[in-house]
C-alpha cells in the first residue's frame, strides 16, 4: 500500500488562518515542513480520507486529480474533516457527470448531513459503523471508535489489503478500553496517528499531546499490535501545540515516532 499524507495540520492549519502566534510565523518565513494544510490522506491513488477545505489546493500541489478515486471516506463531521459543500464539484454542470464516480463511506452524522446538503442530486452515502468491516474493491476497511467528537460515531480507520495493515487514526483522544481491546486482534505495518496538542497539555480528552500519543505507541507496542518494523508517523497537528517540526523531530523521535508531513509519502 501507498499511503500520501496530503495534510497534515489541525482545524485550522498552519500557520493559522487568522493567528499570529509564534509557530504561525515560523512556518510563514521558512515554509518547507512547518506549513500544514487541513488533514486528509489517499491511499494508493484512489481511496481519499477526509475532505477538508484545503482539498483542491492539495491536488493541485501534488499533481492528482479526484477523478482516479474510487472512494471517498470520512472519519468524523467536524468542518476540517468534512467540507460537504466541495463535494458538488463532482456533478454537472462542473463536469460531464449525472452520477458519483466513487463511493462515499460515512458515520451516522455524514449519512445523514450529505442528503440534507444535497437533497435533489443522486448523492448517497453507505453508512459505517465502528467496530464493523466492510469491503471496497480488495480491500477490508475496519473502522474503530475514536476517542473524540462524542454526539456522532467518530472513527479511525483499519486498512487491510494483501496481507499488509494500516491504521489511519487522526482525531481521537487515549483510546477507550473497548477500542485497545478490539486492536489486539490486529497487527500493524503502519500506523499514522493524530498529535495535536504537540509539547502542549491540554485538559480536552479528544485529541492527543506527544507524552500521550508516546503512551498509546508504547502500549501498542508491549501488545504486539505494532511489531519491530511497524513505522508510526504523526498527522493533525496544531499551531497551539508550541512544536516546529523540527522540535517535534526532536520530541517523538524519542519515542521512535516520525513527525508527518504535508505530501510525505509511506509505503509498506
Ligand atoms: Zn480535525
Ligand atoms: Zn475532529
Amino acid at each position: 500500500m501507498e499511503i500520501r499524507l496530503l495534510g497534515t495540520g489541525a482545524a485550522d492549519g498552519i500557520p493559522t488562518f487568522y493567528g499570529d502566534d509564534e509557530i504561525s510565523r515560523y512556518a510563514r518565513r521558512y515554509g518547507g515542513k512547518d506549513v500544514r494544510t487541513r488533514s486528509s490522506a489517499l491511499l494508493d491513488g484512489h481511496i481519499k480520507i477526509d475532505l477538508p477545505p484545503d482539498s483542491v489546493h492539495q491536488l493541485q500541489r501534488d499533481k492528482l486529480r479526484a477523478a482516479d478515486w474510487t472512494a471517498l471516506i470520512f472519519t468524523h463531521g467536524h468542518d476540517d474533516h468534512f467540507a460537504r459543500r466541495e463535494i458538488q464539484y463532482t456533478l454537472f454542470p462542473f463536469t460531464e457527470q449525472l452520477f458519483m464516480p466513487y463511493i462515499i463511506y460515512g458515520n451516522d452524522r455524514i449519512s445523514a448531513a450529505l442528503p440534507e446538503a444535497f437533497p435533489d442530486w443522486p448523492i448517497e452515502v453507505r453508512q459505517t459503523f465502528s467496530f464493523q468491516s466492510f469491503n471496497h474493491l480488495d480491500y477490508t476497511i475496519t473502522p474503530i471508535q475514536a476517542r473524540h467528537k462524542e454526539d456522532e460515531d467518530s472513527q479511525n480507520l483499519i486498512f487491510q489489503r494483501e496481507g499488509k495493515t494500516f491504521l489511519y487514526a487522526t482525531d481521537t483522544g487515549v483510546w477507550k478500553q473497548e477500542t485497545f481491546g478490539f486492536l489486539q486482534d490486529y497487527r500493524l505495518d503502519l500506523l499514522v496517528i493524530e498529535c495535536t496538542d504537540g509539547l502542549r497539555k491540554s485538559t480536552y480528552e479528544g485529541h492527543l499531546d506527544v507524552e500521550a500519543c508516546a503512551g498509546v505507541v508504547e502500549a501498542l507496542r508491549e501488545s504486539k499490535v505494532l511489531h519491530d518494523k511497524s513505522r508510526v508517523v504523526t498527522t493533525h497537528h496544531s499551531a497551539k501545540g508550541l512544536a516546529r517540526h523540527s522540535d517535534l523531530e526532536r520530541e517523538l523521535g524519542k519515542y521512535r515516532i516520525e513527525p508527518g508531513f504535508d505530501g510525505m509519502v509511506l509505503r509498506i
